[in-house]
């Protein structure tokens, strides 16, 4: 049975699911056309019944790693989280993003997603490196997301 990582309430038969994934991104800008997000490793964190569950555990991760969200977007320079600094998203970093997801677990959409934080590479976590050396540079999966530009309302 799947149930919510902070509360485990029973998620089986919830339409909507809230997910939060650690992703290595790197943001690709295109010329008349909307930036891609080229994700070289994904680590699931954990998937929650509600929002304010997801929320609650942003707040720890956060406050873990004296961060601040910054509801980021995917734009050629951004702020990072932990230390206020402005950094080339062409390089690759951490991302924290929050995904809602719905539909039964076989066929999911993703129905809304936000980059919570993005990390500069002096403020990412030294197990990230770890886990970047022993790969290669092949990236999982490039999205063009559709939810560039968009405000978190929180
Ligand atoms: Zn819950
Ligand atoms: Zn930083």
């Amino acid at each position: 049975m799947r149930t919510c990582d902070h509360c485990e309430a029973d998620l089986s038969n919830e339409d909507h699911r809230w997910e939060l994934v650690e992703e290595w991104q790197i943001c690709i800008q295109r010329e008349n056309d909307c930036p891609e997000v080229e994700i070289s490793i994904a680590y699931g964190i954990g998937e929650y019944c509600s929002e304010e569950h997801a929320m609650d555990v942003i707040d720890s991760y956060l406050s873990e790693r004296n961060a601040e969200p910054t509801w980021a977007d995917v734009d050629p320079v951004e702020t990072c989280a932990c230390c206020g600094e402005d950094f080339s998203t062409a390089e690759r970093h951490l991302t924290l993003t929050m995904m809602e997801l719905c539909g039964p677990e076989e066929a999911q959409n993703i129905y809304d997603a936000f980059y919570v934080a993005r990390f500069c590479r002096t403020c990412e976590p030294p197990e990230g490196r770890d886990l970047f050396s022993e790969n290669d540079s092949t990236p999982v999966e490039i999205i063009k997301p559709k939810w560039v530009g968009k405000e978190h309302p929180a």
